[in-house]
């Protein structure tokens, strides 16, 4: 896939980076139709950085949503310090659309049973 770096602006081949990620090594994409095109060499280091803030994987008791919505705002922060919009195509917005609802259901599941 060819495309423009969404942290360097480097033109050129992209891998298509899973803002969520996945459960386990093997496991499937958590929400797999949000990505960010981003070339090689961010895309090391962007993994490197959420091995860092220990969020590669859902460790321990770690619920998925919660770690699904850290690894967006990590993702947004590291666009924000790369000094670049954080723009994403319409499936992945669609995606993320449907990320933040699904947390916003949590809330209300949780307003109800108060
Ligand atoms: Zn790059
Ligand atoms: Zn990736």
């Amino acid at each position: 896939m060819t495309g423009a770096c969404s942290l360097c602006a480097a033109v050129g081949p992209v891998h298509r980076h899973h803002v969520t990620g996945r459960p386990a090594p093997l496991g499937a994409y958590l929400d797999h139709e949000l990505v960010l095109p981003v070339c090689a060499a961010c895309h090391a280091s962007l993994h490197q950085g959420l091995r860092l803030c220990g969020l590669d994987f859902p460790v321990g008791a770690t619920d998925s949503m919660a770690h699904r919505l850290h690894r967006v705002a990590a993702t947004a922060e590291l666009v924000a310090g790369a000094s670049r919009p954080l723009a994403l195509a319409p499936p992945s917005a669609r995606a993320l659309a449907g990320l933040l609802r699904e947390a916003a259901r949590t809330f209300d599941r949780e307003a109800v049973a108060l």
